[in-house]
């Protein structure tokens, strides 16, 4: 059986593939606030559909203006789509930027000069092929060497070399195997070219949809386990961290030890010097308590001046020496650029647990002891007994 698609029926597949495509994200995006990345990413998807509509009117206007045209929509198009994935993941810094720099200015100047002076269409589909390959080659190589990929995007980041591959592919078909060429003819140039932009069409976009689903659903997690003011776990994270390792220390018969933490008279922090500064203290506050906890402690803000550090393994002796060393080091820490000194009461409570002991429970007993420690004058450890 012998197959063959005319290069017309597969540019109309492109023209109405890109179409729904553009549509189909310009509406997803209406309902989502539109960052940069995606803002960028629908424009290229329009400006794409510009370009294979553009081939179209290759047969109608002078073609000195129709190639320059379709040249520069399919530069932009192809560059604000990879500008928008590089973005997303946070990779288009100023060295990427560069090499674009570089890559677009080079790929006009070589078209340029082709056409003044070697003008043939095999030259010309074989310089921006090449030109192409280079700009899929550096997110290719960004997306699959990436010590923190995850397989979406390592399955991208081949997908751009196959892009890529098909582009060699086609500048080779272009310089040696298909001599007469005319711009819409069909030969294996071509069928490599419209393999190479299937790959981007369908993948691409599947991909950067993914892509995005996989940034938010990263970025919301952030949110709900980290503080934002001081960048340790959230109250909810720390309870839930909590818990598992109450059972995990069930298990093992291990000591758990909570300590609470409230910062001594904080009102007047913030009444006389003001809520930033305030604020200013909390941060300074859990970097000193976070740089004095090992790798296995948890550390969380369960309140708005209000701290919980969770010691797993130590004894009711060590984990009150531990608390008292937490305590001494806030008093100690260098004031740097802050209003005043600080100091902060804990309350300890050790258990060896059994399956009846519930996190409530020592919670309740640790917030006591915290209670007495406020009522001795402050500044000090009381261990709940
Ligand atoms: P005590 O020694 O008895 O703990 O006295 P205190 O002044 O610290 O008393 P309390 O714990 O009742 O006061 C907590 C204060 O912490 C009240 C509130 O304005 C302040 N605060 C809570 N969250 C924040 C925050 O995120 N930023 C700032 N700057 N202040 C906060
Ligand atoms: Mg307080
Ligand atoms: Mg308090």
């Amino acid at each position: 059986m012998n197959f063959q698609l005319d290069i017309t029926t597969l540019l109309y597949l492109f023209i109405f593939g890109n179409l729904f495509i553009a549509l189909l994200v310009t509406f997803y995006r209406f309902y989502f606030p539109k960052d940069i990345a995606s803002c960028v990413f629908i424009a290229a998807k329009w400006v794409q559909v510009l370009y294979w509509s553009s081939i179209l009117l290759w047969d109608v206007i002078p073609r000195f203006i129709g190639i320059p045209l379709s040249n520069g929509l399919i530069l932009a198009g192809g560059f604000m789509e990879i500008a928008a994935l590089l973005m997303m993941m946070g990779m288009f810094g100023r060295r990427v930027k560069l090499y674009y720099l570089v890559l677009i200015v080079g790929s006009i100047i070589s078209f340029c000069m082709i056409a003044l002076f070697f003008n043939h269409p095999n030259l010309r589909v074989a310089s921006t092929s090449l030109w192409s390959m280079f700009f899929v080659i550096l997110p290719a190589y960004l997306l699959t060497s990436n010590k923190e990929r995850t397989p979406l995007q390592s399955m991208l980041g081949f997908v751009f070399y196959a892009f890529g591959l098909s582009m060699l592919g086609r500048a080779f078909a272009a310089l040696f195997l298909e001599p007469g060429m005319g711009a819409l003819s069909a030969n294996t140039a071509q069928y490599l070219y419209y393999l190479g932009m299937f790959f981007l069409l369908i993948v691409g976009t599947a991909a950067f949809i993914l892509l995005s689903n996989e940034h938010s659903y990263k970025k919301l997690k952030k949110m709900a386990t980290y503080d934002t003011l001081t960048g340790i776990l959230s109250r909810r994270a720390f309870l839930l961290e909590a818990e598992v390792k109450l059972t995990l220390a069930v298990r093992k018969q291990e000591y758990y030890s909570l300590l609470l933490l409230d910062l001594d008279h904080f009102k007047e922090v913030n009444d006389t010097y003001g809520h930033d500064k305030g604020d200013k203290v909390l941060q300074a506050f859990a970097f000193t308590i976070e740089s004095s906890l090992g790798n296995d402690d948890l550390f969380g803000r369960v309140g708005g001046e209000e701290f919980a550090v969770l010691l797993y393994g130590l004894n009711e002796e060590d984990s009150g020496r531990k608390a008292e060393q937490l305590r001494t080091a806030v008093m100690d820490a260098p004031k740097l650029n802050l209003p005043c000194g600080y100091t902060v009461s804990i309350g300890v409570i050790t258990v060896l647990p059994t399956p009846r002991t519930f996190f409530n429970m020592l919670y309740k007993l640790s917030d006591r002891a915290l209670y007495q420690a406020k009522q001795q004058g402050r500044n000090c450890v009381v261990i709940s007994r």
